[in-house]
């Protein structure tokens, strides 16, 4: 057991952070833009610096890494700015990780290739209107019609839909109605027969879409898995959960850091606010919550024996952190007072940016419902049982 962060890691966190805050004029011109050919060009710049696939095989371009320092580089990403680790993230624990484990080497040399390369984005399509926490309630339908696919159905919030060239689509090859006909496809974004809303913007400032498919047409190659396999899709999903989680790690910080300078710097009743003790017991939870958190997180990216995180440690770290780095923002913006709740100053952004993560990615309250499952050693079904006749 090791608690350490490596001086090697602690190097390549410190030169990331330099490399993202020389980049971060580029990713406010941007959003500030906001076209698809700004975006590109965001991607190549980020991909020519090594920002993409942080944890993809470098046979693919990718930098190789382990997850837990993919995960400190993500942290350290998101610290300096969301739009930069958006990117970093779904081009390395993203959906491409589901196209890397289960995709054949076609699919995986053009997508997780483009990816990195920064030629291509890739969403994830899970959630249908009636649908979300009951994910395997999921209608979308895939019927297999000689060398193509014909998909009809419909996915909601997926996350950067209109940025993105393609979405890891969930969806049914069966008809039996269990969890065991859903598989997935790469969905490309022209596909004939799909249609993408102009998308919702969330409290962060970012747009969730909806897919619309319509006897929309891929061809089969585009088949990721046909069937029984929504237990290895979420096996692999929880990499993907561990970014997320790990952006948020890295919003609570920079609304730490920022606090802990302001308090020293404030002054009233002529002293700094730092000489508070009220604000001092404050201060130290919030380092307190901070540390626990990243451990948590640590430990389940670590302990990838079998290659993916273990669904346990995921949740755990997930339950955590997100109640933890919600408090850690609140107290942060608590700390600068009045200043703390205006848009000018940054920590009422930070809120924003972590209050999404008890939502997405499965919720705070399935997470718990999993753990309780593994805890009392039974599988916790949630679903409605029939009426007996
Ligand atoms: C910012 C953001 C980005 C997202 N990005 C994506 C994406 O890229 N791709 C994608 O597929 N989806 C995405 N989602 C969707 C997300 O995964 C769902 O919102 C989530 O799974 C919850 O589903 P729901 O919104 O339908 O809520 P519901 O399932 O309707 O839940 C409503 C409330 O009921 C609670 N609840 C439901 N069932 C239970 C239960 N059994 N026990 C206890 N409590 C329960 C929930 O915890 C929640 O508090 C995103 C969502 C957000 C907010």
């Amino acid at each position: 057991m090791d608690f350490q962060i490596s001086p090697a890691q602690r190097e390549l966190m410190d030169a990331t952070e330099k490399l993202c805050n020389q980049l971060l004029p580029l990713a406010k011109e941007t959003r500030r833009a906001d076209t698809p050919e700004a975006l590109n060009k965001l991607r190549k710049t980020m991909a020519e610096n090594g920002l993409l696939g942080l944890n993809m095989p470098t046979e693919y371009g990718g930098m190789g890494l382990p997850l837990l320092d993919t995960l400190l580089l993500l942290q350290t990403i998101q610290k300096v700015d969301s739009t930069l680790c958006g990117l970093s993230h779904r081009t390395s624990t993203g959906a491409v990780g589901a196209v890397l484990e289960l995709g054949s080497a076609a699919q995986k040399e053009k997508y997780v290739g483009g990816v990195v390369r920064g030629e291509l984005g890739l969403s994830i399509g899970i959630t249908e209107p009636e649908a979300g926490s009951a994910a395997t309630a999921m209608k979308t339908r895939a019927r297999i019609e000689g060398d193509e696919v014909v998909i009809n159905g419909q996915k909601t919030f997926i996350t950067a839909a209109r940025d993105n060239h393609a979405t890891l689509l969930y969806c049914r090859f069966g008809t039996t109605g269990k969890a065991s006909d859903i598989g997935a496809v790469i969905l490309p974004h022209d596909a004939p027969g799909l249609t993408i809303s102009a998308g919702m913007v969330n409290m962060a400032g970012e747009r969730q879409y909806e897919l619309f498919m319509s006897d929309c047409r891929i061809p089969r190659e585009n088949v990721l898995i046909d069937g029984d396999a929504f237990g290895k899709l979420i096996s692999v999903y929880n990499s993907e959960r561990l970014g997320s989680i790990s952006r948020m790690l890295g919003s609570a910080q920079a609304s730490f850091e920022y606090a802990l300078q302001y308090i020293k710097e404030r002054q009233q009743f002529g002293q700094a606010l730092a000489d508070f003790q009220g604000l001092q017991w404050m201060v130290a939870d919030m380092k307190v919550k901070l540390e626990a958190a990243q451990l948590l997180t640590w430990r389940a990216a670590a302990n990838t024996a079998a290659g993916l995180p273990s669904p346990l440690e995921t949740s755990v770290a997930k339950v955590y952190v997100a109640q933890a780095t919600k408090e850690i923002c609140d107290d942060a913006i608590q700390l600068l007072g009045g200043y703390g709740y205006m848009t000018e100053y940054p920590v009422e952004g930070r809120y924003r940016e972590v209050r999404g993560g008890s939502i997405y990615g499965g919720t705070m309250q399935v997470h718990k419902n999993m753990i309780a499952g593994h805890v009392l050693g039974r599988r916790n079904n949630q679903w409605k049982r029939k009426e007996k006749a």
